[in-house]
C-alpha cells in the first residue's frame, strides 16, 4: 500500500515513540500491596513467601484472567509450577492479555498441547550427566545444578522437567560427589552454577560452594546463571555483593527478555553487582509477542548497555514440551540479528545460538554476510547490503597481485 509521507512519518514517530517508552525506567510500585511496610516489601524473603502460586490468589488479584489462563494455573502443578513474586506480578498489566510479562509466567492450557517435536529434556542435558546435577557437554566446563527451585517459574523454561518438582523428578543434588568429579576431572576450567537459580541460597550456603569450587587448583573461571535480579532484585543486598566479590573471577549471567523488566530496582541491583566488579551477561529466549519484534529486541538490548550488562546470547527456543505457543522461528532470529549488526553499538549485539535438539551444544545462527569466496576474492555485503571484496587466493593465502577491486554496488 502506498503511503504519503506524512503517514509514514507519523507511523515512525509512533514507533520511536513506544521505544522510547520501552526504554525508560520506571518502578512497578507497590500496586496490589500498598499497605506492607517499607521493610517488608524490600525484604528478598518476605517477598518469596507472598508469591502468588495458586488460582485463589491470582484470581483475588486478577479478575481479568482469561479462560485459557485459569486453565493453565490449575493445570500448573502437574506440569511446572506457577510462582510470581508480587514485586514481578506489579509488572503485569491486567488489562493486556498479549502483556509480555505476563505471557512469560502465567500457565496457559495450551502448555498441554506437546507436538510431535517437543521433548522433557530437549538438550540431553540427563544423558550427558557423569554425576546427577553435572552436565559436561563441552571438554573444559561443566554446567552445575544446585537446585531445583527459582525465584519464579518460566513457563517455556527448557528443565522443567526438574524445575519446581511439579513432574516428580525429585532432583537432589549431591554437591559431595559434584564437587568430587570436577576435582578429580582436571580437564575443567569453568564451572557455570545454575538450576533452577543458586542466588535462592542463603548467602552462606551459596559461599559454600563457591569456596570449595575456588578451593581446586585447576578451577579458573566462576560463573552463575540466575534470573533473580529480574524477579527478586531484593535479593541482590550489599551482602551478598560483598561475598560474591572474593570469589574473582566470577562473571554472572542474568536472564532477561523485554525491556519492561529492567525496572529502576533492577537497574540499581545490576549497579550493585557491577560495582562488586562482577562482569554481568544477559541471555535472552526468543519468544513469540515477547521479543520476536527488532524494534523491541534492540530497545532491550541497548537497556541492558544502562544497567551495564552485555547481551551474551538470544535462544532460539528449546523444543520444550508445550511450548509450541511461544516459540517464534528461527527464520525471525536470523532477521532480527540482520537489524541489529551494524544497526547498533556492536556490544549490544549478541550471538543468536540454537542449543542443538539431543545435546549437541550451543551453535551460532548467523544472517549470510559472504556471498562468495571464488578463486581470487571474498565477496561479502555490509549491514546495509552493500557488496565488498577482499583479495585473497581460494587456499587462504594472500595474492602475489591484487585482485581488481570492482566498486560496483549491488542490492
Ligand atoms: C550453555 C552451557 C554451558 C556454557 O556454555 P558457554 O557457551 O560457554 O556459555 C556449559 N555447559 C552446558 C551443558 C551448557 O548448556
Ligand atoms: S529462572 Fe531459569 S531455571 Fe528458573 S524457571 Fe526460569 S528459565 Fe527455568
Amino acid at each position: 500500500m502506498h503511503m504519503t509521507p506524512s503517514v509514514r512519518d507519523r507511523a515512525d514517530a509512533a514507533e520511536a515513540s513506544k521505544i522510547d517508552s520501552l526504554k525508560a525506567f520506571r518502578s512497578p510500585g507497590r500496586g496490589f500491596w500498598s499497605d506492607v511496610p517499607e521493610s517488608d516489601w524490600t525484604d528478598w524473603r518476605w517477598q518469596l513467601k507472598h508469591r502468588i502460586t495458586n488460582l485463589a490468589s491470582i484470581e483475588r488479584l486478577m479478575p481479568t484472567l482469561t479462560p485459557e489462563e485459569r486453565a493453565g494455573v490449575q493445570l500448573a502443578n502437574t506440569k511446572l509450577a506457577m510462582a510470581i513474586t508480587p514485586y514481578f506480578f506489579n509488572l503485569i498489566d491486567p488489562a493486556d492479555e498479549h502483556c509480555p510479562i505476563r505471557q512469560q509466567v502465567i500457565p496457559r492450557l495450551e502448555e498441554t498441547h506437546t507436538a510431535p517435536w517437543e521433548m522433557s529434556d530437549p538438550c540431553g542435558e540427563d544423558s550427558h550427566s557423569p554425576v546427577p546435577g553435572l552436565v559436561h557437554r563441552y571438554p573444559d566446563r561443566v554446567l552445575f545444578l544446585v537446585t531445583d527451585r527459582c525465584a519464579a517459574y518460566c513457563r517455556y523454561c527448557t528443565r522443567s522437567r526438574l524445575v519446581s518438582n511439579a513432574t516428580g523428578y525429585d532432583f537432589h543434588p549431591e554437591f559431595d560427589r559434584q564437587i568430587d568429579y570436577i576435582a578429580r576431572t582436571p580437564s575443567i576450567r569453568d564451572v557455570l552454577l545454575s538450576g533452577g537459580d543458586p542466588l535462592l541460597f542463603s548467602d552462606e550456603k551459596l559461599e559454600y560452594l563457591l569456596s570449595r569450587l575456588r578451593a581446586i587448583p585447576h578451577i579458573e573461571f566462576l560463573r552463575i546463571g540466575t534470573r533473580i535480579p529480574l524477579f527478586l532484585p531484593q535479593r541482590i543486598t550489599p551482602a551478598l555483593c560483598a561475598m560474591l566479590k572474593q570469589y574473582h573471577p566470577l562473571f554472572l549471567s542474568i536472564h532477561s527478555n523485554h525491556p519492561r523488566e529492567l525496572t529502576t530496582e533492577v537497574r540499581d541491583a545490576l549497579g550493585r553487582l557491577a560495582d562488586a566488579g562482577i562482569p554481568l551477561g544477559n541471555q535472552s529466549v526468543l519468544l513469540k509477542n515477547v521479543n520476536d519484534d527488532a524494534g523491541v529486541m534492540k530497545a532491550h538490548l541497548q537497556k541492558l548497555l544502562m544497567c551495564r550488562v552485555r547481551p551474551y546470547y538470544i535462544y532460539q527456543c528449546d523444543l520444550i514440551a508445550g511450548s509450541s505457543h511461544l516459540r517464534a522461528s528461527v527464520r525471525q532470529g536470523i532477521h532480527i540479528m540482520q537489524q541489529l549488526r551494524g544497526h547498533t553499538t556492536g556490544y549490544a549485539v549478541p550471538q543468536f545460538v540454537i542449543d542443538a535438539p539431543g545435546g549437541g551444544g550451543k551453535v551460532p545462527i548467523n544472517p549470510e554476510y559472504v556471498l562468495s569466496h571464488n578463486q581470487d576474492r571474498v565477496v561479502f555485503r555490509n549491514f546495509e547490503g552493500k557488496v565488498f571484496e577482499y583479495p585473497e587466493a581460494a587456499d587462504g593465502t594472500p595474492l602475489a597481485r591484487p585482485a581488481q577491486i570492482s566498486e560496483t554496488e549491488l542490492v
